[in-house]
């Protein structure tokens, strides 16, 4: 195990902790604030607006009014998009300071969050930007002297609830395809990771966006969330978190008035590793896969599968990679992994290794938490598990994972299938029989061949079965902001005429 390395950074100035509704940052109706917490330390890094009930209501008066009345749904796609693409600019101008803002507030390596992230962010608006003005409807051929066409229309209101693991790509991930919609946003952010979506905020105002139509909303989830998934004025719900609370929210949906709602909810993603892979490749795309953003990420391959035959020396390479991490601040360039995002998921965590162990699985590296202060946890990994065993079945949501070894594809393939969730996966083969046939068996929104995560905006992105419905990023993502509206009118002399 690399060392752990005691906090080299200073917290980074902290420019915007209000809510911004309308197009002002302003207090919380109630006066409170809560705080945001450096997740290398354990100590607040500031106070924050907590935005509650009454404030998301002052959040969606507005963006209804920017709906119903403002220009945004009004002007031409390309407009919008010019303004997509200026805030796509600012970010990137401001590049440093965003990704200091989600290393501090959320653990995240800061080198990563400044190559990928925040421009990742760019990327997606820009993406939906060149699309807001090629959103075209149908031409209808109808019968009984009939003529028509569809316009696709924005849906609204959108109320935009999103995690903490990474809270800039879901921020836009959600904003960027609603926003060349035409929607108008009340965007509640992670209560963990309130400060990059503040400046967004920010800057989408610096960009010309239009007051009232993107609003962020910090508070917590029973409040302020629920607040959102109720609302009788939000025609959208769009979600990314764990399977119980999306739930609440469609339930809550269903509830009020039946807003469509879209869900990103867990995973427990296998990865399939056959006999014929090169061992030194898999065993990077493996380590990867689980460990990327502390394991802190809904694809996580958790579930790692390897073919018999390669299996011990799979094992030997993962296990080295484990204990070659450098777990520390994740402001310093030597390190691989940083703290978990709270005080919550670093007990959580740790509860589901405890767990293992009694179930008897072999704890074959890892384990134990990291340093006296912060929330660093060592990568782990178990081997002697099986799909009937908690930490096989349930969403760690950390750095933990389980390795199985398989004889043939067909098992592989039902062993892969054996869960409530379908999110992802992914296979190592150079087989191209192989390839196809666990591609089309496996239940899963994504299936990534000989590599993992890679994400790309114009790739649908989504969960089969428990892992939700709906998807984001990709053209598929923007049908999801809009509506179709059948437009008839007879031709000249019709039977209607
Ligand atoms: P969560 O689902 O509780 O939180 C996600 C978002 O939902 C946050 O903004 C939160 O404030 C909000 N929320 C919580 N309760 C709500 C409610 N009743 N109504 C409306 N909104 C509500 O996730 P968590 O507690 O932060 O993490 C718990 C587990 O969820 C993790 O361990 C992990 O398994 C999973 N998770 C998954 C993802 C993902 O990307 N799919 C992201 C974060 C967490």
């Amino acid at each position: 195990m690399g060392s752990h390395c005691e906090s080299s950074v200073k917290i980074p100035p902290i420019k915007f902790t209000k809510l911004f509704i309308n197009g002002n940052f302003v207090d919380s109706i109630s006066g409170k604030t809560f705080d945001t917490i450096d997740p290398r330390t354990g100590e607040v890094i500031t106070k924050v607006s907590l935005g509650d009930r009454e404030d998301v209501d002052l959040a969606v008066k507005a963006a209804r009014h920017a709906f119903d009345y403002g220009p945004w749904p009004r002007m031409s796609g390309s407009e919008r998009g010019r303004m997509m693409m200026k805030l796509a600019d600012l970010i990137e101008e401001n590049v440093e300071e965003i990704a200091a803002l989600d290393a501090v507030n959320g653990g995240k390596l800061f080198t990563l969050c400044k190559a990928i992230d925040i421009p990742g962010a760019a990327r997606t608006l820009r993406y939906y930007a060149g699309a807001a003005d090629k959103i075209h409807g149908t031409v209808l051929k109808m019968s009984k002297g009939l003529q028509g066409y569809t316009l696709r229309e924005p849906i609204g209101v959108v109320g935009s609830i999103i995690p903490w693991n990474f809270p800039t790509t879901m921020f836009f991930m959600k904003a960027a395809p609603a926003l060349a919609a035409g929607c108008t946003l009340v965007v509640k952010p992670a209560e963990q990771t309130p400060l990059s979506a503040l400046y967004y905020a920010h800057l989408a105002k610096l960009a010309g966006i239009p007051d009232g139509v993107l609003n962020v909303v910090n508070g917590f989830g029973e409040t302020a969330g629920a607040a959102i998934s109720a609302h009788m004025d939000i025609d959208k719900v769009t979600f990314t978190g764990s399977t119980e609370v999306g739930r609440k929210i469609m339930a809550a949906a269903a509830a009020s008035n039946l807003k469509p709602v879209s869900l990103e909810l867990g995973g427990k993603s296998p990865l399939l590793i056959f006999d014929d892979a090169d061992i030194d490749q898999a065993a990077d795309i493996a380590f990867r896969g689980m460990f990327y953003n502390k394991g802190e990420i809904c694809v996580a391959s958790s579930r790692v599968y390897v073919q018999e035959g390669i299996y011990e020396k799979l094992v030997k390479k993962l296990v080295e990679k484990a204990k070659a991490t450098v777990v520390g601040d994740p402001f310093d360039p030597q390190v691989n992994q940083g703290p978990q995002t709270d005080k919550k998921q670093f007990e959580k965590i740790l509860s589901y290794i405890e767990h293992g162990k009694r179930e008897g699985a072999t704890l074959l590296t890892g384990g134990k938490h990291v340093g006296q202060k912060g929330y660093y946890i060592e990568p782990t990994i178990f081997t002697d598990v099986n799909e009937d065993m908690i930490i096989t079945k349930e969403e760690i949501f950390g750095p933990v994972m389980s390795l199985m070894k398989f004889k043939t594809m067909e098992e592989a393939i039902k062993r892969a299938n054996n869960t409530t969730y379908g999110l992802a996966s992914g296979i190592i083969t150079k087989n191209l029989n192989v390839a196809n046939t666990v591609s089309r068996s496996i239940r899963a929104g994504v299936v990534w061949i000989n590599c993992y995560t890679a994400f790309d905006v114009d790739c649908p992105y989504g969960g089969y079965k428990m892992s939700g419905s709906g998807r984001d990023f990709g053209l598929d993502a923007l049908n999801q902001y809009l509506q179709i509206k059948s437009v008839v009118t007879p031709i000249h002399d019709s039977p209607w005429h």
